[in-house]
């Protein structure tokens, strides 16, 4: 019987083990730290061995195939070992994708995948097809196929998950942009962290479709690279020969396969890069065949996914604004692009290596004050203290938010958006921006 290894017991490791066995694989699972107890019961629940807080190198170095979670690291002790002995190395999707007929909505790039993901979820949920939402987000894909059974599988897929991926075929791709992110794991190589997001292309063929940002410099450079061979949905702002989403006279135009467009204002999510994100899903469904009624209806109603430029309150006229997933500076350039009233901006928090001068003029244009909040603030002072915009240094969020409260008048803004992980102070972007909410409402 084929002996299937699975390292890591979160959620796609334990969603991973309840496929292999329902398909009759001899599988087991080894977790270095401790496991949830909810995964230890679902475990149990159908049988499968596993362990934690070790990987007996017997148990492991059995397997004929090993799935990896997506957050372990390719220069973990183990998995060197497995990989010097030659077993196959594939992450949680590339095994579920084997046992489904679905068709696969997959989503990646360095900014946007999740609210993407969520408003495709969004749009297909509404028009009533049978789909289920999986990825960095939501249930396993490998849980859903093994106890659910969808028509559509909308996936967010991390660069970290497509590293793994070998056979799955991705019926819709969609690639939003690619910008410098994770290099660490990538060698500090940026040519590695791209190739790894155009893995989503292979296995495509010309029966499927590619969707992506025309405008990025990467993707155009690395499409004349690759030979691919799905049919290309690029879209961008400003109308161009060969755009299939693309915007004129504040309306935005989708042409192909079903021709329709909308008011700009209609969109839900604001911003320059949630009307990107809004034409890449538009041009998702409206490949699935979904009807320009709905696509335009649920465009319209989407809530937006908690974190990203989620409206928190306004508070004696000055609105607060949630960002904390923004963990990288092009993504607080897109949420300063998107600032219409005087900002404050509270930015800081674990530097990944960070050049802030891509928000420079930004900062300038917009922002009438700057807040630091990180244990060393120090790059932010050197960079940002020659501008004359009045900072504060803060070490914690209940202090950022009164400085920021001194800092402001009726009418401006307030915006969490911190260019940073947020691992100094905080558990996690979700802990950062949930703290950054309280303190706002107990203002
Ligand atoms: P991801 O899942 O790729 O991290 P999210 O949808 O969670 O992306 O958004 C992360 C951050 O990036 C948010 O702070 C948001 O403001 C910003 N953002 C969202 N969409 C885009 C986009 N298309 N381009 C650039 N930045 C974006």
């Amino acid at each position: 019987m084929k002996r299937i290894v699975i390292l890591g017991a979160g959620e796609s490791g334990a969603g991973a083990a309840v496929l292999a066995k329902k398909q009759g694989l001899d599988t087991f699972v080894t977790d270095m730290g401790s496991i949830k107890p909810e995964y230890k019961e679902l475990m149990d629940q159908y049988g499968i061995s596993w362990e934690e807080g070790k990987h007996t190198e017997e148990l492991v170095l059995t397997a004929d195939e090993v799935i990896k979670s997506p957050g372990i690291p390719d220069h973990a002790p183990m998995v060197k070992k497995i990989k010097e002995k030659g077993i196959p190395v594939i992450s949680e999707i590339e095994f579920a994708g084997r046992y489904t007929d679905a068709k696969m909505v997959c989503i990646t790039g360095s900014n946007g995948k999740t609210t993407t993901t969520s408003l495709i979820y969004h749009i297909f949920k509404q028009a009533g097809l049978n789909v289920g939402l999986a990825g960095n987000i939501g249930k396993s894909l490998a849980l859903q196929v093994a106890l659910e059974n969808h028509d559509y599988y909308v996936i967010e897929l991390s660069s970290f998950q497509l590293d793994n991926m070998y056979d799955f075929r991705a019926h819709i791709a969609i690639l939003m942009n690619i910008t410098p992110d994770h290099l660490d794991r990538y060698g500090n190589e940026m040519q590695n962290y791209v190739d790894a997001k155009f893995r989503i292309l292979q296995n495509q063929t010309e029966d499927d479709a590619f969707v992506f940002w025309n405008d990025d410099p990467i993707i155009r450079r690395e499409l004349k690279r690759y030979g691919i061979h799905a049919r290309l949905y690029p879209f961008a702002q400003a109308k161009e020969e060969g755009l299939v989403a693309y915007t004129e006279e504040e309306k935005v135009y989708f042409t192909q396969p079903m021709a329709f467009n909308m008011e700009q204002e209609e969109l839900a999510l604001t911003g320059v890069h949630n009307l990107y994100n809004s034409m890449a899903a538009g041009i998702s469904a409206n490949l699935a065949g979904i009807r320009k009624e709905d696509i335009r209806h649920a465009l319209g109603t989407f809530q937006g996914v908690e974190h990203r430029l989620e409206h928190v309150c306004r508070v004696r006229g000055v609105e607060y604004i949630n960002d904390s997933k923004a963990t990288n500076v092009n993504s607080c350039w897109y949420a300063l692009q998107s600032m219409t009233t005087p900002t404050v901006l509270i930015l800081g928090g674990k530097d990944k290596g960070n050049d802030y001068s891509e928000i420079k003029e930004l900062v300038s244009q917009k922002c009438k004050g700057l807040i630091y909040m990180g244990l060393h603030n120090e790059k932010l002072h050197d960079f940002f203290d020659g501008m004359g915009l009045p900072v504060a240094d803060v070490q914690s969020m209940k202090d950022a938010v009164a400085a920021a409260y001194r800092m402001t008048e009726p009418g401006d803004t307030v915006l969490l958006s911190p260019c940073c992980a947020s691992f100094d102070l905080f558990t996690s972007y979700e802990d950062r921006g949930r703290q950054f909410k309280e303190c706002v409402r107990n203002l």
